[in-house]
C-alpha cells in the first residue's frame, strides 16, 4: 500500500521533473501503466494494482508519439498504384499485383520492380517531413523511420529484401543539413529487419537542382549522369529497397534503380515515406 503511493508521487514528480512530450504534437504522453502484482503469504493471495510509473533505473521505453499522432501519420488507407503510387480511382479492385499499371503510368517505364509508401504528402507527414530536413531533425528521422517500419512491417518482409540503400545526397546538401534524412529512415529499416545497409553502394556525383523546382520534362534531364556506384560490384542475387522521404514522379529513384540493374540486381523494391 505505501509502495503504491510512494511510487504514484515518485511517477508524478518524475513526470513534472521529466515530462514525456510527444515529438509529433509536443503534448504530454502519459507513461505507460505498469501492473504490479503483490502476493499476501498470510492470506494465499495475489493482489494486484495497476500504477502509472517510471522506471526508477532510467530503463524506460516511453512511447515517442501520442495515440492521436501515430493515428494521424499511420491513417493511409488509400488503395494506391505499386509503381507510380498515385492514388487508384474508388472502386478499383484491390487485387493488384507490383506490375499492374495504372493510368498515371501506363506509358511509363520503371527500372524498379515496385513502389510502396508510409503516406501521403499531406498533413502531419508533410510537417513531419520538413521537420526532418531542418537542422535538429535527425533524431526526428529516427522516430519516424521507426514508426514506418513498425507499422508497415508485414510489406516489407513480404519483399524478401536482402539489403537497404538510400537514396543518396550530393555532399553540399549533406554539408548544409548535417545528416541525409534518407539514410537515416533506411538505417531504422534495415536494423529492424536485420539486414545490412549499404550507404556507399550508390554516390551522387553531380549535384541537381530541386526536382520540385523542375517542370515534369526537366526532371530527367536533371537528374541523368547524376548517380555512380562502384563499377566493380555485381549484385547478382540482390533485392533491393531503395529508401526515399517523398517520391513525386519517380525520377530521381528511377536513375538509381537503373544503374543497380546494370550491376545485374534481381529486384529493386522502392520505399518512400510520402507520395507528392
Ligand atoms: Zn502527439
Ligand atoms: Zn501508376
Amino acid at each position: 500500500m505505501l509502495k503504491d503511493i510512494l511510487q504514484k508521487i515518485y511517477a508524478g514528480c518524475l513526470q513534472i521533473a521529466l515530462p514525456n512530450l510527444c515529438f509529433g504534437c509536443r503534448e504530454p504522453i502519459d507513461f505507460p501503466t505498469i501492473k504490479n502484482t503483490d502476493y499476501n503469504s498470510e492470506k494465499g493471495v495475489s493482489t494486484s494494482s495497476s500504477v502509472t510509473v517510471a522506471d526508477p533505473l532510467g530503463k524506460r521505453t516511453d512511447p515517442v508519439f501520442c495515440q492521436n499522432c501515430i493515428q494521424q501519420l499511420t491513417s493511409d488507407t488509400n488503395l494506391y498504384c505499386n509503381r507510380c503510387l498515385s492514388n487508384l480511382p474508388i472502386g478499383v479492385i484491390s487485387k493488384r499485383t507490383y506490375s499492374d499499371r495504372c493510368g498515371q503510368c501506363r506509358a511509363v517505364n520503371y527500372s524498379f520492380d515496385g513502389a510502396f509508401r508510409f503516406g501521403i504528402y499531406d498533413g502531419m507527414l508533410r510537417e513531419a517531413i520538413l521537420r526532418m530536413k531542418s537542422l535538429s531533425g535527425e533524431s526526428f528521422a529516427v522516430q519516424l523511420g521507426k514508426l514506418w517500419i513498425e507499422s508497415k512491417r508485414d510489406q516489407f518482409i513480404s519483399l524478401n529484401p536482402t539489403v537497404v540503400i538510400p537514396t543518396p545526397l550530393h555532399w553540399t546538401r549533406w554539408w548544409k543539413r548535417g545528416y541525409n534524412q534518407s539514410e537515416t529512415l533506411a538505417e531504422q529499416i534495415a536494423k529492424e529487419m536485420k539486414i545490412p545497409l549499404q550507404p556507399n553502394w550508390v554516390k551522387r556525383i553531380r549535384a541537381t537542382r530541386k526536382q520540385t523546382t523542375v517542370s515534369a520534362k526537366e526532371r530527367r534531364q536533371n537528374v541523368k549522369g547524376s548517380f555512380a556506384m562502384k563499377s566493380d560490384l555485381s549484385l547478382s542475387g540482390q533485392s533491393i529497397i531503395i529508401v526515399d522521404d517523398v517520391f513525386t514522379t519517380g525520377t530521381t529513384v528511377n536513375e538509381i534503380a537503373k544503374l543497380l540493374k546494370d550491376h545485374k540486381a534481381d529486384k529493386i523494391w522502392v520505399a518512400v515515406l510520402a507520395h507528392r
